[in-house]
């Protein structure tokens, strides 16, 4: 509008200096048809308007308005007013028009109703002849279309003023037309820019959407990830049923601790190796779901006794581990210990079962030394291993003898295997003597091993290492057979010794084994020997592990009359209650009792109560290591039935046997 404006004052201004007597109205008039243009409405409703502003400056009966549209030629941009005309008329309309078209500049002219008639055999008007003016409408170079004003009055003719006034208002409805499409252009271009627009934010919205709920799902998805990574790295790290670290997080933390107590020197620290007491017990006993609560109750009650900085770790199957980071001295070492052991005084109660448990503790601490983690727990095992030995419930620090120790039994496990591969170990016989007839009873068989390098090796040490290292099997069978092959040969050579029989300890080892009775009973028959002569002595430990074995296994002899003896009694339990379980019919009270028997002794009394309760379960006692005659007489006063120790004989090699029988009338006058 603004535009057109300024245009209109450009023809103001060539108008008045062209036409100065219509000026006023003129321009007025020419204000009129741009405001008409630029209304809202379209041109085709606002044509008449149009026509009728112009009908006030110059006389005009019709007006065409043609103007060249992309579809041109076409009824699309022709106005005419009056719309409705006749044939004829539409026909001169159209002549008009095309000459306008063909010689496209300004015209003044009359179209003759001949011209009409010969032309288009149309009716001829009842006017005489049409006068018209026809104008192109023509912006910066480019002609948009025709203006034609006519008039059908046979008397009037247009002239040149005329031509100039509508040459005026084409130039002026050409501005102005040219003005609103370009407005249009630009309202449209403005409409699509604006509407590009919309529709590019709503892509970026939904684009953005999108990518909000892509990244949500993202989001989720590794949040899922950490979860199942953190949940991977805690298994793999942790026991599954106390939640506690496993073995591979406390060696880490172990190796940790001793990097920078080799680095800094930071405070000393300990290691607790724990192992429960008879846990095995527990399962066997009450099942493996009452044996999986208390490890956790006992995981539970450890954690109670450390700080949160240390470490509780659960290493195996009832093994358990704490890393003490900072203890201040040996004295704090042993506390916590203490405090450990106490924490099992109170039993456990575990669905209606009240379970009491002890544990064992093996310590190493940086006191001594902190190399690797593979040293320091290998130290805390030795010293478990110890802890063990000295009667569960209890604990071991390390120090440098069980190294040595351990060094030791390495060695001797070595040795040992050679040693029953090739038949070395042999046996000595030690007698039991009848205290009433001062007979021998029989001949307790006691293992020997002789090393060139190392000497002789104890049973007490070898044993149990033969029994760990699964050895015990061959090495019994071995000392059956050759107490009963000697056995047999002493009958044969001393006939009257025929009621002597043989003794043999025998090793919780020797229970498991499914063939333990089947052996001794063959054996007996390979050497012809009758069941009764052999006794066997077991003890009170091997009971207990192994009570229902030990049921099934010492009837089944029983009733081949085989005896049974209870070996060391009084450094177990001392409980008689087995007897009524178990058939046996004598048992060997230890010869650290024995050792003090003097009258006021505590020993005396208790071997004396020992006594008399055996006798009222009709079993028979042996005093074991008797040395003087002093023992003697104390054992003999005491009613025991049988004694046994260096005063009557030490044991003897089995190749001393015949000469020690030939010469031991003492015990034996009737071999002479
Ligand atoms: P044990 O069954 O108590 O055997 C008795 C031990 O006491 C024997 O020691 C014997 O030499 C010793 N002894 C006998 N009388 C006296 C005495 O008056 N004074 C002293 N101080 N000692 C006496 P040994 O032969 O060294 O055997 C030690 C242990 O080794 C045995 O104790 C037994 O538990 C075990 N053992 C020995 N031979 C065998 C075997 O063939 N199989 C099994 N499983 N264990 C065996
Ligand atoms: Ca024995
Ligand atoms: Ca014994």
């Amino acid at each position: 509008m603004k535009k057109s404006l300024e245009n209109l004052s450009r023809c103001e201004k060539n108008l008045s200096e062209n036409n100065q007597e219509f000026c006023p109205y003129f321009v007025k008039s020419l204000r009129n048809i741009s405001e008409i243009i630029f209304t809202q409405e379209s041109l085709g409703k606002n044509f008449q308007k149009i026509h009728e502003v112009i009908a006030t400056l110059l006389p005009v009966d019709g007006l065409t308005l043609l103007l060249y549209t992309d579809s041109f030629p076409s009824s699309e941009g022709e106005y005419h007013f009056p719309k409705e005309v006749s044939k004829d008329m539409a026909y001169l309309r159209t002549q008009m028009i095309e000459h306008m078209l063909e010689i496209n500049k300004p015209v003044t002219s009359i179209i003759q109703s001949s011209d009409v008639t010969s032309k288009s055999q149309h009716v001829v008007p009842s006017k005489e002849h049409t006068s018209y003016i026809g104008v192109p409408l023509q912006h910066q170079s480019k002609v948009l279309g025709v203006l034609i004003a006519y008039h059908h009055n046979g008397h009037f003719c247009y002239q040149a003023h005329h031509e100039q006034l509508l040459i005026f208002i084409a130039q002026l409805l050409s501005l102005s037309l040219s003005s609103l499409k370009q407005q249009q252009e630009m309202q449209t271009a403005q409409a699509q820019l604006k509407a590009a627009n919309e529709e590019l934010e709503k892509r970026v919205e939904e684009r953005t959407q999108h990518i909000k709920a892509a990244n949500s799902v993202l989001e989720q998805q590794i949040l899922e990830r950490i979860k199942i990574e953190e949940k991977l790295k805690h298994d793999a790290f942790h026991d599954a049923l106390t939640s506690l670290p496993n073995r591979a997080l406390f060696i880490d933390r172990l190796e940790h601790t001793i990097k920078a107590y080799q680095r800094q020197g930071s405070a000393e620290f300990a290691v607790f190796y724990l192992d429960l007491d008879r846990f095995k017990l527990v399962n066997d006993s009450l099942g493996h779901i009452i044996g999986d609560l208390l490890l956790i109750e006992v995981a539970h009650r450890l954690l109670d006794c450390v700080r949160p900085s240390d470490t509780v770790a659960r290493i195996g199957g009832d093994e358990f581990c704490i890393l003490l980071n900072e203890i201040n001295s040996l004295q704090n070492m042993q506390d916590i210990a203490n405090r450990v052991l106490a924490a099992f005084q109170v039993p456990f109660e575990i669905k209606a079962n009240s379970i009491v448990s002890s544990t064992s503790i093996g310590i190493r601490t940086s006191y001594e030394g902190a190399s690797s983690s593979e040293e320091i727990l290998r130290d805390a095992d030795t010293a478990l291993y110890h802890a063990k030995e000295k009667g569960r419930n209890n604990f071991a620090a390390f120090d440098d003898t069980m190294l040595q120790q351990v060094t030791r039994r390495i060695l001797i496990e070595e040795l040992l295997h050679e040693a029953v591969k090739n038949d070395e170990i042999y046996v000595y016989f030690q007698p039991v003597i009848d205290m009433k007839s001062r007979r021998i009873l029989l001949f307790e068989t006691l293992a020997r091993w002789h090393t060139n390098e190392h000497g002789v090796i104890a049973p007490n040490e070898f044993i149990p290492i033969a029994e760990e290292t699964g050895l015990i099997e061959r090495l019994e069978q071995c000392i059956l057979r050759k107490a009963l092959k000697n056995l047999c040969l002493w009958r044969k050579q001393f006939p009257q010794l025929n009621h002597i029989g043989v003794s043999l300890n025998i090793s919780s080892q020797q229970f498991m084994q499914n063939t333990f009775v089947d052996d001794i009973l063959m054996t007996l028959k390979k050497y012809q020997l009758p069941s009764s002569c052999l006794y066997l002595e077991i003890t009170e430990a091997l009971l207990i592990n192994h009570f229902d074995a030990a049921c099934t296994a010492l009837k089944q002899l029983h009733e081949n009359s085989v005896h049974i003896m209870l070996d060391n009694f009084g450094t177990g339990f001392s409980s008689l209650s087995y007897l009524h379980h178990f058939p046996i019919s004598i048992i060997k009270i230890d010869r650290s009792f024995v050792n003090h028997l003097e009258e006021q002794d505590k020993n005396f009394s208790l071997v004396r109560s020992i006594k008399t309760l055996a006798t009222d379960l009709q079993v028979k006692v042996v005093a074991e290591g008797i040395e003087t005659s002093e023992q003697a007489d104390k054992v003999q006063d005491l009613n025991c039935e049988y004694a046994q120790g260096f005063l009557y004989s030490r044991p003897i090699h089995e190749e001393d046997m015949e000469d020690y029988l030939k010469n031991c009338e003492r015990w034996h006058p009737e071999l002479n």
